[in-house]
């Protein structure tokens, strides 16, 4: 995390002090490192050029426009999930044929814009939808490529919330299932079989279920052949996890080591899609200490963010390292650090050292760079925050932090109350 550094007692993020873009921004706000952003894209494509690839950045962990920009700009393509990520990738210069679309419960209206916009292939999770997608490539004088979502029934040692690929998940198609829909897609006149699809699941911090599972993947290959269904593309999905804490995930390095050999026996154009490894440690979320609390022995620090910033914690029991942005020398006290949102479950940490801190001095929440901004909701009425991008000695506002008027934009009142 070196992007986010300390010169002598202030936290820098590349070239500009922290504090500074706090003066000027307001808190609090999302801090990304372009460079980071960058080293990270650039090591996912260099780990595997030894094979024909494809990296699809997996929108949702980040969708920001200068994101999916900074990402398309350096050769990427895009994993979209919904409409508004095709919107949003295309709007931010993502070309079409480098845009997969997952997800399992795509809609008519969206399944119609992204064949309009010549998508490379929809990921396809069942075989009621693989049968839509023909109907609507059918009316839309189209067709649809497709390639469909295997779950290798592996158990990706990750948590629960983020286990997508076991027998029980809502995701994708039994491999034990497969060949049969396969045989199906290969049937319906308005779509063209070009790839299979697999994610296991997020926070990956072993190579060995993401071996497991491409073996199983690269088997099937074999047998798609043999029932003459060609497969041109491998997508082999995300989830290689980061640091938060003290985990030690592979790098894209190692990850590539363990599985080129099985993608060379594959023989085909491979599809990455990382997201939270591409984009959770390049940012951030800074914020200011509003009060500090005893009560009974118990510390609290109350921070002027909280869940509908980032909802990591509450929803997954999330850690994520937590550092004054100045450097006070103070000694460190033991508290739970939350959020003013009216839920008992809105803390960015509890029970944690940190040097003590003051009522106006700012904190940094480590490796909120993915599904940070993008899971930001707003509950308690709480307008949205900005998004600031660095690069060398500048910084940009890629995003303003929202006003109250675009909290009610889209409310209507009814004519008898009015
Ligand atoms: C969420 C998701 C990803 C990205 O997962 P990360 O863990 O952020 O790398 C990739 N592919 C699909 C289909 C996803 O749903």
């Amino acid at each position: 995390m070196e992007d986010f550094h300390f010169v002598d007692k202030e936290m820098f993020c590349e070239g500009v002090s922290v504090p500074r873009i706090a003066a000027e921004a307001g808190t609090p706000f999302y801090l990304y490192s372009y460079a980071a952003l960058e080293r990270q894209f650039k090591a996912f494509d260099s780990a595997f050029r030894d094979v024909p690839h494809l990296i699809c950045y997996a929108a949702k962990a980040n969708s920001n426009l200068s994101i999916l920009k900074i990402f398309s700009r350096l050769g990427g393509g895009a994993d979209i999930v919904s409409g508004g990520e095709l919107f949003r990738s295309l709007r931010a210069g993502v070309p079409a044929e480098k845009i997969v679309f997952a997800g399992v419960g795509k809609v008519r209206g969206e399944i119609a814009s992204a064949l309009r916009s010549n998508i490379l292939m929809f990921n396809v999770e069942s075989l009621q939808e693989l049968r839509l997608i023909n109907e609507v490539a059918k009316s839309e004088g189209k067709i649809a490529r497709v390639a469909l979502r295997v779950n290798p029934n592996i158990d990706p040692l990750t948590h629960p919330y983020v286990s997508t690929g076991m027998k029980q998940s809502k995701f994708g198609i039994d491999i034990d299932e497969a060949m049969k829909d396969y045989l199906e897609a290969q049937s319906l006149p308005h779509l063209k079989v070009i790839g299979i699809h697999q994610h296991i699941g997020s926070q990956l911090i072993d190579l060995k279920p993401f071996i497991e599972a491409l073996s199983k993947i690269v088997e099937f290959i074999g047998k798609l052949k043999a029932s003459g269904i060609e497969i041109s593309y491998l997508d082999i999905g995300g989830g290689l996890g980061i640091t938060y804490q003290d985990e030690t995930p592979p790098l894209p390095c190692e990850m590539a080591e363990a599985l080129v050999p099985l993608l060379k026996q594959a023989g085909c154009i491979v599809i990455l899609e990382p997201g939270r490894s591409l984009a959770g440690n390049a940012g951030i979320l800074v914020s200011r200490v509003l009060f500090t609390k005893s009560t009974s022995g118990k510390n609290f620090l109350i921070v002027d963010a909280g869940m509908s910033d980032l909802i990591r914690p509450a929803l997954y029991q999330a850690y994520h390292e937590i550092k004054p942005v100045v450097r006070t020398g103070r000694p460190p006290v033991k508290a739970d650090i939350v959020g003013p949102v009216c839920e008992s479950g809105d803390f960015f940490a509890k029970a944690r050292e940190i040097a003590q801190l003051e009522p106006g001095e700012l904190l940094a929440v480590m490796g909120a760079g993915a599904y940070g901004f993008s899971m930001a909701s707003h509950y308690n009425s709480r307008p949205n925050i900005p998004e600031v991008l660095v690069k060398g000695d500048k910084f940009f506002m890629i995003r303003e932090r929202e006003e109250y008027e675009d909290l009610i934009r889209h409310e209507k009142i009814p004519s008898f109350l009015a």
